[in-house]
């Protein structure tokens, strides 16, 4: 079920179950995305139509942060479940191991995204980090082919709100990959 807090929708799913349906999503084939809003992103989404319309489209829309769960108390449309996007990437990963799946890293400074995936793939044996891109770059046609080249089956996308969201929406159909998630800071995070 989706849960509407001022003009952005979230899905009402504990943590165990948003990574359920993402493993689901995946297995079914076809492009998905995820995004992670907290507070910040429904306030930029009131004044941004095209972010909020990439925000709705999304498949999964998990509420990052407490912030968005209190408001969604105040607003008389509880959502129970705080989804830290970093707890649901580690599961996700977690589950994409043990299935020998592959993972792109996108986003973050020059060096980040690479040094992110050794870590991951240490952290989750059996894990496949196919390939990484800093998040800086012009060519997003590019960056989608070589998204492509990759075979990767999952990507994390971390450029920030609202690029991450838009960037999935509109190129990732072009990258072959069957899921994104929009992850912001997560791989400086994962970079340890
Ligand atoms: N970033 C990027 N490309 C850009 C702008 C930002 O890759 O054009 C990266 C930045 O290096 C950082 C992440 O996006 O790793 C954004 O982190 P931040 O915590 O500021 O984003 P939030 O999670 O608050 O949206």
């Amino acid at each position: 079920m989706k849960t509407d807090i001022l003009g952005v929708r979230f899905d009402d799913l504990a943590p165990d179950e948003m990574v359920r349906t993402a493993a689901s999503l995946i297995q079914a084939g076809g492009f998905h995305y995820a995004v992670t809003p907290n507070p910040e992103f429904i306030l930029a989404a009131e004044n941004n139509p095209a972010f909020r319309e990439a925000l709705n489209q999304a498949d999964l829309s998990m509420p990052d942060g407490i912030g968005v769960v209190y408001a969604s108390k105040i607003l008389g449309r509880p959502l129970p479940h705080r989804v830290p996007g970093i707890d649901f990437a580690s599961a996700l990963m977690d589950w994409m191991a043990k299935e020998g799946l592959r993972l792109y890293l996108l986003g973050a400074k020059p060096g980040v995204a690479q040094k992110a995936g050794e870590n991951l793939e240490k952290a989750h044996p059996g894990l496949v980090v196919c390939g990484t891109h800093d998040g800086y770059f012009q060519d997003n046609e590019a960056v989608a082919e070589e998204i492509r080249q990759s075979a990767a089956d999952v990507a994390l996308v971390c450029l920030g709100a609202p690029k991450q969201e838009l960037w999935m929406a509109q190129y990732g159909p072009s990258t072959g990959v069957r899921f994104m998630a929009g992850l912001g800071g997560a791989l400086d995070v994962f970079a340890g």
